[in-house]
């Protein structure tokens, strides 16, 4: 008899216990709510939608534990008790590796002893990590709460730009393996260059059967091009250095701990800050354990320990890789490169703590509910578990392994949290031009026929007509089908393989699409009104 592991299928790893009906739509109700809304994926109404992959973001499914914890939300304004369990939790995650402190079961046990409460939580000191805890937090403040990755984003930056502006002649570069849409308009709208260091593999095919055998790291950062631009603009040019796990933007795809250590060796080279965009470290952590030598034995709370050795501080989405409906987060280490490089004549940490409080809340909350903040602080835990983690990877590859089987040019191999498609090769043989937007045109046909919803990214979103020749060799064509955590089963994911392969099989017959209103905006992809042009 073959044992469990040996039926050549996945082993369940979860039950989901509250059911949502989806409602009956029509094709002619779809295509007249399109009309109305003018055909942006992003104004559609969810709730008229079969199966919605426009996001992973806050849209997962939360586990028991995290149900159980949001109960114990303290909506107190200041100094809510899940505000100390946080910070622990974020201590344990990133920095304590196999050895958490878990000091969440106190509130989840309804510890009653006070001096342990107080002893083990309330009045503890902590200093020289990502969280500074008791009177340290309150001298040096390094550690930020916010409601999403980019409110962490926009402290950052504009809280840094005024800094590096005070040498005027200076031009400052910002280099990423791969900047998210948000990080890089936070950027730029603080008069900082944002420049995106691709792997030189991204675009490499990829056999869809080997997707489980090796995996070539394609999220990776360049790391020739980094020197080069250090080298060409001069270490003052770069305030700080970038890595994004799993890099969202170049296909969700993961960077390997090698890379990690590499860029890590440049920037002490440099004596430059190396963060993270932490957003999917969990994920990225499972693929680094699956696919790089000399990780197949450890945990992931030690990879994820190890990653975070390696940089200076991270900005945060607490919305991804499962973790949250909502949150984000900014931390740096204390007395770090980033501390010391950026308090001129006053702590960076007081600054960036003041326009926390100026524009998201106090410290203790930062825009948050208390119950977010406990739904958060468990979820931290639940998503270093391999099962729950394998459960989700699994999924994905099998949503771009079928496919791959019926010709559907994606990105492979799979990324951690999202299906990529080429839409250059997609619309290969046909008279599409990349200024046609056909990306955004496939995802109105799929919306309207078969009640799908995916979102471009590609020459409309990262606004190819804005851009210079130099700076549209960083445009990638993509369509992304993100997947939420523990949302959907095989049957949404075969109802939407057989969707697309129809459309794909029927290319000639999608739209073109041109902007109709608000082709200036920033971030237009969240805002513009689209046409698209049907042939007869
Ligand atoms: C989602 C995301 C962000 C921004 O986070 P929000 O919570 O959506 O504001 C930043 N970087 C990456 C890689 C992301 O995926």
């Amino acid at each position: 008899m073959k044992s469990q592991d040996e039926l050549g299928v996945a082993v369940p790893a979860n039950k989901p216990l509250i059911v949502r009906t989806i409602k009956k739509v029509t094709k002619e109700q779809r295509e007249y709510a399109l009309k109305k809304t003018e055909y942006s994926m992003f104004s559609f109404p969810a709730d008229l939608i079969f199966v919605d992959f426009l996001s992973d973001s806050g849209s997962g499914t939360m586990t028991d534990f995290q149900w159980a914890a949001l109960f114990h939300g303290d909506e107190s304004y200041a100094r809510n008790k899940g505000y100390y369990v946080l910070l622990e939790a974020i201590r344990d995650t990133f920095e304590r590796g196999n050895n958490p402190k878990r000091s969440i079961n106190l509130i989840l046990s309804g510890e009653t002893n006070v001096k342990k409460l107080m002893d083990e939580l309330y009045i503890t000191t902590y200093e020289g990590g990502f969280v500074n805890g008791g009177i340290h937090q309150l001298t040096r403040p390094n550690a930020f709460i916010v409601p999403q990755g980019r409110c962490a984003e926009h402290l950052l930056f504009s809280t840094i730009a005024p800094i590096l502006k005070q040498n005027k002649d200076i031009i400052y570069y910002i280099p990423n393996n791969g900047h998210f849409d948000t990080t890089e308009a936070n950027i730029v709208a603080n008069g900082i260059k944002a420049v995106n260091l691709f792997s030189g593999n991204l675009m490499d095919d990829f056999p869809y059967d080997e997707m489980d055998k090796r995996n070539p790291f394609k999220g990776n950062m360049d790391l020739r091009a980094l020197e080069n631009l250090i080298q060409e603009k001069g270490v003052e040019a770069i305030p700080l250095i970038y890595v994004t796990i799993t890099n969202n933007t170049a296909a969700g795809q993961p960077v390997s701990m090698n890379n990690i250590k590499e860029v890590h060796k440049i920037a002490k080279k440099y004596n430059l800050p190396l963060f993270f965009d932490a957003c999917r470290f969990s994920e990225n952590a499972n693929f680094i354990k699956e696919f790089e030598d000399g990780y197949k034995d450890r945990s992931i709370p030690i990879i994820v320990q190890e990653m975070f050795s390696y940089v200076d501080g991270f900005t945060i989405s607490f919305k991804k890789d499962g973790l949250a409906n909502m949150g984000g987060g900014f931390f740096f280490k204390d007395k770090g490169l980033f501390h010391k490089k950026f308090s001129i004549n006053e702590d960076i940490g007081i600054k960036l703590k003041e326009k926390q409080i100026l524009t998201f809340g106090n410290d203790s909350y930062g825009g948050m509910s208390g119950r977010d903040i406990m739904a958060l602080a468990a979820g931290l835990y639940e998503v270093v578990k391999e099962t729950y983690l394998n459960e989700r990877k699994n999924q994905v590859r099998e949503f771009a392994r079928k496919l791959g089987q019926n010709g559907i040019p994606v990105i492979l191999p799979a990324g951690g949290h999202a299906v990529y498609l080429n839409m250059n090769k997609f619309f290969e043989g046909t008279d599409m031009k990349i200024d046609d937007f056909g990306g955004v045109g496939f995802t109105i046909e799929l919306l309207k026929h078969y009640g799908i919803r995916a979102v471009e990214l590609g020459p409309f979103a990262f606004e190819w007509d804005k851009k210079t020749p130099e700076q549209r060799k960083g445009v990638l064509n993509l369509v992304r089908f993100a997947m939420p955590r523990n949302v959907y089963s095989a049957s949404h994911i075969d109802y939407a393989v057989a969707a697309i392969t129809e459309i794909y099989n029927n290319k000639d017959k999608i739209p073109k699409v041109k902007v109709s209103r608000g082709a200036e905006l920033r971030l237009r992809h969240f805002q513009t009104g689209l046409q698209p042009i049907y042939k007869n």
